[in-house]
């Protein structure tokens, strides 16, 4: 056996839960330096067109909001972060949702209409029983407390 060491640093996603910064994801990103240790902490040489490819997935955080905020949960995904589609291709990051549907955004880049709410990961779209998009901040507050165990 032998240990990988790679250099590199952590980027760590917050956002502002009614009052709370809350860390939503995070991702370690490797550095150019890598060096072997032997078991006794020397560092060694190793053949590495041998060695089977391994991704630095982190344990992403479990987010336990005792505060009166409303939570997104993605049911596909279980990301944290929504994000706010408007017609023309723009969006912007729901960064605090308050049950009176009063939301903050990061940077807008239009104030265009509203198309609709979807998961910042993987694209689940928030939608109507009828299958329609949800495009009104009141029907968002509404959909998460269906849908999402809010702690
Ligand atoms: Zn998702």
């Amino acid at each position: 056996m032998y240990k990988k060491v790679t250099v590199g640093f952590v980027v760590q996603d917050y956002i502002l839960v009614n009052g709370k910064h809350i860390c939503v994801s995070q991702d370690f990103v490797a550095g150019d330096q890598v060096d072997y240790e032997s078991e006794e902490g020397e560092t060694i040489q190793v053949d590495t067109t041998k060695e089977q490819y391994q991704c630095f997935d982190m344990v992403q955080p479990t987010i336990t909001n005792s505060d009166k905020g409303l939570l997104f949960i993605c049911p596909d995904c279980l990301s944290h972060r929504l994000e706010c589609c408007e017609d023309g291709d723009y969006s912007s990051e729901v960064t605090e949702i308050n049950e009176d549907g009063d939301f903050s955004y990061s940077k807008i880049d239009a104030s265009g209409t509203v198309g609709r709410f979807q998961c910042l990961s993987c694209g689940y779209i928030l939608s109507r029983e009828d299958g329609s998009s949800i495009d009104d901040n009141e029907e968002v507050v509404k959909w998460i407390k269906n849908n999402c165990k809010q702690e």
